[in-house]
C-alpha cells in the first residue's frame, strides 16, 4: 500500500477500503505497479491508499515474487530467493515495526559501518586498530578506507576475551590400572585406513595412561568395538574396567552404551 502517487509506474482506478490494526479505515482509490529499491523489486497489484501515513510492504507478496524476507531482531534483508542475492535491507524502528532502507542508485546496500565489521571479521576478527592500518596502506586489494575504531563491541570478540573459570575437580581418582577409563570417538577422518576403517575410537587407562586406539569402520560399531576393547584389556592388565568415561556423551548416548554400562556393571 502505498500513498505517494508519483512511486507508480502503472496506476489505475480501484474501489474499496481496507481497514487497519486500530479499526481505523482509509479508502482505496487506486492500483498499480511499483518498483522499489532501483527496480530491484517489482510489486505489482500495489493499492494506493492516500490517507496512509506511511507506506506498508506485504511480505506475503515479497515472497509471492520470488523472494526471502528474513526478519532479525535488529533488521531484516530481502533476497533473491532462487541466488541468494540481497535486494533490500531493512531496520527495525519501534517495537514491531521495521523500515525499508532505499537506495536510490546501484550501489552496495551495506552500511559504511557494516562493511567495516564485514572486513573485521573476514580478518579473522582483527583489531580496529590494525584494520586502520592495514586500510591506509592499501595492504589488501578492494578494502575500502577505514578511519577509526566503531564505538560499538563486536559481541564474538568480547566473547573471545572471557576467561572460563576452572573446572569443578574431578570426583573419581584412580588408584589402580582400569579403574578409570576414559574414551572419545574421533572422526570420519578424511583418508581411510587400509581397511577401510573411518573412526577410531581412544581408550585411555586413567592410572597408567595406557592408551589403545581401535578402529571401526561406522560409529554405530562403537559399542561393538568396545567389548572387544573390554575384554582385551582384561587380558592384558588382569582387571576389569570399573568406570568408563567420555568427554563426548552424546556418542554413547546415540549408541546405547547405557546398556553396555548395566550389563557390566561399569560406573559412568
Ligand atoms: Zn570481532
Amino acid at each position: 500500500m502505498i500513498r505517494d502517487k508519483r512511486r507508480f509506474e502503472k496506476l489505475e482506478q480501484h474501489g474499496g477500503s481496507v481497514k487497519f490494526g486500530n479499526n481505523d479505515g482509509a479508502k482505496i482509490v487506486g492500483r498499480g505497479i511499483t518498483k522499489i529499491n532501483d527496480g530491484k523489486i517489482r510489486l505489482e497489484e500495489v493499492l494506493f491508499v492516500i490517507e496512509l501515513k506511511h507506506s506498508l510492504l506485504s511480505v506475503s507478496q515479497i515472497c509471492d515474487r520470488g523472494h526471502d524476507a528474513i526478519f532479525k531482531k535488529h533488521g531484516c534483508e530481502i533476497r533473491r530467493a532462487n541466488n541468494g542475492r540481497l535486494v533490500a535491507v531493512g531496520t527495525r524502528i519501534s517495537k514491531n515495526l521495521y523500515t525499508l532502507i532505499e537506495t536510490s542508485n546501484g550501489s552496495c546496500l551495506l552500511g559504511k559501518e557494516d562493511e567495516d565489521w564485514l572486513w573485521h571479521k573476514r580478518l579473522g576478527h582483527i583489531s580496529f586498530d590494525n584494520l586502520v592500518k592495514i586500510s591506509s596502506k592499501g595492504a589488501i586489494q578492494d578494502i575500502p578506507s577505514i578511519k577509526k575504531s566503531p564505538n560499538s563491541i563486536c559481541s564474538s570478540c568480547q566473547k573471545g576475551k572471557l576467561t572460563r573459570s576452572t573446572f569443578k575437580t574431578k570426583e573419581y581418582y584412580s588408584s589402580k590400572p582400569l579403574e578409570l577409563v576414559h574414551t572419545d570417538l574421533c572422526g570420519p577422518m578424511r583418508t581411510q585406513s587400509l581397511n577401510g576403517d573411518k573412526y577410531f575410537m581412544l581408550c585411555i587407562d586413567d592410572y597408567s595412561r595406557m592408551t589403545w586406539i581401535l578402529f571401526l569402520k561406522h560409529k554405530s560399531k562403537a559399542l561393538e568395538k568396545f567389548e572387544t576393547f573390554k575384554n582385551l584389556a582384561k587380558n592384558q592388565v588382569g582387571k576389569r574396567i570399573k568406570c568408563l568415561r567420555s568427554n563426548r556423551g552424546g556418542e554413547f548416548i546415540l549408541y546405547d552404551f547405557n546398556e553396555f554400562y548395566h550389563k557390566y556393571g561399569i560406573r559412568k
